[in-house]
């Protein structure tokens, strides 16, 4: 495993498919998923010069929290939140992927000192066992959540299933996009929506060309 040639790679591969879509290299964040590793590694692939981290487990987002505090990082929490955790962790997080409950959003506005920088969990292709809420549903959702002011929703979030097409692909992640745009001509307060979360390491490239502005990359910088 070679950190520093696979960082490379990545954030090339990233910024040829921005251009290749006509856009800047500059609008698409590589979030490094380090759930798949110890704080050490972690600290290592620091060193090659990432600046956005991500967890999807509160107990391992501390673990590395707490180990790599003297660097100044940015830190994601990607995965699904229990609302008896968000104490724990939400003033830590930079930003927070998986809103995916209006329940969960009290606790959080509950919970927190500041406002937080948060990603509408949305189930585009409609797999039963995604997280997220059903696109007919978001509307709704984003008014109620409108009553929650610490909560920021900074866009949306998306997760393809991992036997999709490229065509399959490519139809969820413009659908995503489609309905952020959609959602943020309404002006909602507090909800800029511009970020669509949206790619991992089999599907960023079809991410980015779809208007992804955060990659959530894990096994490919491991390997
Ligand atoms: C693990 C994980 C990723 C990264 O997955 P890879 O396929 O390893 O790149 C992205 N998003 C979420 C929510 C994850 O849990």
């Amino acid at each position: 495993m070679n950190l520093q040639a696979n960082k490379d790679r990545i954030f090339q591969e990233v910024a040829a498919c921005a251009q290749a879509a006509g856009r800047s290299k500059d609008d698409v964040t590589v979030i490094a998923v380090t759930k798949y590793t110890d704080s050490e590694t972690a600290e290592k692939l620091v060193q090659t010069g990432v600046k956005h981290i991500a967890e999807n487990r509160v107990d391992k987002f501390l673990d590395k929290y707490q180990a790599l505090q003297v660097y100044d990082l940015t830190w994601h929490l990607i995965g699904s939140l229990q609302r008896r955790k968000v104490k724990d962790v939400i003033n830590l997080v930079d930003y927070f992927h998986a809103l995916d409950s209006v329940k969960l959003a009290a606790e959080i506005q509950k919970r927190a000192e500041h406002d937080i920088k948060c990603f509408l969990q949305v189930n585009i292709s409609g797999e039963e066992s995604k997280h997220g809420f059903k696109v007919s549903e978001v509307d709704n959702i984003l008014e109620e959540i409108q009553k929650f002011d610490k909560i920021k929703v900074v866009g949306l979030m998306t997760m393809a299933p991992i036997d999709a097409s490229e065509q399959e692909l490519a139809k969820i992640f413009s659908e995503a996009n489609a309905l952020r745009k959609n959602l943020k001509e309404k002006n909602l307060k507090n909800m800029p929506l511009d970020e669509l979360s949206m790619g991992m390491s089999g599907d960023f490239p079809i991410a980015v060309q779809n208007g992804a502005t955060f990659v959530r990359i894990g096994s490919a910088f491991f390997k």
